[in-house]
């Protein structure tokens, strides 16, 4: 029987093992799928979808129809007795979650609102046919996820292929991701029966859509033919089939000389977008597009484009917009550099294409393809045109999981636009103090009782920007200027961008594989940082001597851990900055820093180049 001593013993032991920052984060064990040292293993598996989808756009009804056939492939161990089918547009059917919680829209980094609704549209798609070797199959909607039943389990190593047939009316806005102006401009996205992914980690990931959770795909190839006016220029994910059907060879001619241009040329001109928009041309024209190795095909279609065009190391890169946007004629030189600073930083761009299109949308990505709108200011505009293309590397290379991780996909790519704006904006005050947002927004953001820890899943997040976007972003920062070093942390990413390609990381894998590169047991930072709303706050309590040694009394107040820099100042005026190793809390939340250098020390300050999100500077310096 235990004394109430020992019991209060073993009370007080368990609570400081309790609010210990180092004890191991339970993590899912490694397995055949996922390995321990963060790559897939041995066994890694995914599903493959390749579609092959015929879709027209009824410019006078609103109405886009599609067939579609999809070739599914089962590469998991298990036998499959139904499928969970993707249907998005249904966000815009009247019964659907986003309408009946009456969805309000999500306030997003101070001023912006996203209303992922529909603004009272009320649509949905309709499915005409879902059948597999002629026979149709069984099917129950969930507003905007259905499953289907299939005649027989699809047993491992199996395909099935699935004949659909579909329509929906055209949403004006589509909740931020799709939509139109009136019949002269479409930006189209979500809009397809798209198999939902099935995976080694928790088998399907029926998560609904209800607008902030983006997406989480299977990849394959597409082969997509698109019916519409002839008088349209159509953008998409991809590249065109039957380009003799398409363009003129005037277009033809510029586009040949464009792809080994460094400067953006125009391919149809201002004035031939003005006159294209003007005439009136009957009928339809039929434009076929492929790609290869993508998670998601989307488009864009107008008659009013100005399109510009140039290469680099292969990749075309484009631009698509009205005449009356601005300022769009520096949009290809802003596109190119992006694609260029990103492949030459974190891997290169797979894809033949890469392509920009301005319109309604305030910024959505696609494979290849983004929708950026014009905005007047240069520096959002690069920032918005330039993150969209972000999201090529993360998720649309990376594959990961965005209905539930955002931070992964969002919160990685903010981090990587930081140094794509260094990068274009350089010797600018703008490019050179663009990254201290980031501790702006911690102030704004991080409040103690309201923050919420990132893993948290995107529709429960009250503060998005801050929570998918910023906080990852500092998170980044700081595991690269404070914890890594810039040398490890390149090559721990790059490492991840390798390893993940076209594959479905989770976050653990991330984890395992910054910490096998780094060396580095990283347990602690991604507790404090991702599943938790840990603060921190280092400071400098006094100063002592003993004999000839200072003694430079320091203190971690918060929950937070991060090593220490502290910068010393001395009588004579020079300065020394000394760097202690995160081990320096496994003795404690105080330490002593002796300085037996002789000099007198007359100033002590912790984190002295503001690296940290500390939450109260006033105790970070002692002295003069
Ligand atoms: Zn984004």
């Amino acid at each position: 029987m235990l004394s109430l001593v020992t019991v209060l013993t073993l009370a007080l032991q368990q609570s400081v093992a309790d609010t210990s920052p180092f004890r191991a984060l339970a993590l899912p064990a490694p397995s055949r799928t996922r390995g321990a040292a963060g790559m897939p293993g041995p066994e890694y598996w995914q599903q493959r979808a390749d579609y092959v989808i015929r879709a027209t756009l009824d410019t006078g009804r609103q109405i886009l129809t599609g067939s579609e056939h999809i070739h599914y492939v089962n590469h998991s161990p298990d036998s499959l007795a139904f499928v969970w089918v993707q249907i998005e547009q249904n966000i815009f059917a009247p019964n659907s979650i986003t309408y009946a919680l009456d969805q309000p829209p999500l306030a997003f980094a101070g001023g912006a609102l996203f209303d992922f609704t529909g603004k009272g549209f009320v649509g949905g798609i309709t499915i005409d046919r879902f059948q597999a070797a002629g026979r149709a199959l069984k099917r129950t909607e969930y507003g905007t996820m259905m499953r289907v039943e299939l005649a027989t389990p699809l047993g491992p190593g199996r395909a099935i292929d699935f004949d659909v047939a579909w329509h929906f009316p055209v949403p004006p806005y589509g909740g931020g991701r799709m939509g139109r102006i009136g019949s002269r401009l479409y930006e189209i996205g979500q809009w397809y029966p798209r198999m939902t992914v099935y995976d080694d980690v928790r088998g399907w990931n029926p998560l609904p859509y209800i607008g902030a959770g983006e997406f989480y795909h299977e990849y394959g190839d597409y082969d997509v033919t698109l019916t519409l006016p002839a008088g349209f220029l159509v953008a998409a994910t991809g590249t065109v089939l039957n380009p003799l059907m398409v363009w003129t060879p005037e277009q033809r001619a510029r586009l040949v000389r464009a792809r080994s241009s460094t400067k953006g040329m125009a391919i149809v001109t201002s004035a031939e977008a003005t006159a294209n928009g003007a005439r009136r041309t009957p009928g339809t024209k039929t434009w076929h597009f492929t790609a290869h190795r993508v998670r998601d095909f989307a488009w864009a279609a107008s008659p009013d484009y100005r399109w510009d065009a140039s290469g680099w190391h292969g990749i075309l890169v484009q631009t698509f917009y009205r005449p009356s946007a601005t300022p769009w004629e520096e949009a290809n030189r802003m596109a190119r550099f992006t694609i260029q600073h990103f492949s030459e930083t974190w891997g290169t761009y797979p894809w033949p294409q890469a392509t920009t299109v301005e319109g309604l949308i305030e910024g959505m990505e696609y494979p290849m393809i983004t929708f950026v709108p014009s905005l007047p200011k240069r520096e959002d505009q690069f920032w918005v045109l330039m993150h969209e293309f972000g999201h090529e590397w993360f998720p649309m290379m990376v594959g990961s999981d965005e209905r539930r991780y955002p931070w992964m996909d969002e919160g990685f790519n903010t981090f990587i636009d930081y140094g794509a704006t260094e990068g274009y904006f350089a010797g600018t005050a703008y490019g050179d103090t663009v990254r201290r947002e980031l501790l702006t927004a911690y102030a704004a953001s991080a409040v103690p009782g309201r923050e919420q820890p990132m893993i948290d899943k995107p529709v429960e997040q009250r503060d998005l920007a801050w929570a998918a976007y910023q906080k990852p972003a500092l998170m980044l920062t700081v595991l690269r200027d404070a914890v890594l070093g810039r040398e490890t942390f390149q090559r721990a990413m790059r490492e991840y961008v390798r390893r993940w390609a076209f594959k479905h990381p989770q976050p653990a894998d991330f984890f395992r594989t910054i910490e096998n590169i780094a060396g580095k047991d990283l347990d602690w930072f991604w507790r404090e940082w991702v599943y938790t709303t840990a603060r921190l706050d280092q400071a400098v309590d006094s100063v002592g001597t003993r004999g000839d040694t200072t003694l430079v009394y320091l203190s971690n107040r918060a929950q937070m851990v991060l090593p220490l820099t502290l910068e010393l100042r001395y009588a004579d005026g020079t300065r020394e900055t000394r760097a202690y190793p995160i081990e320096m809390w496994n003795l404690g939340s105080r330490f002593t820093a002796r300085v037996a250098s002789g000099k007198q020390v007359v100033g002590a300050t912790v984190d002295p180049k503001l690296v940290y999100p500390d939450s109260d500077r006033g105790n970070n310096s002692w002295g003069r």
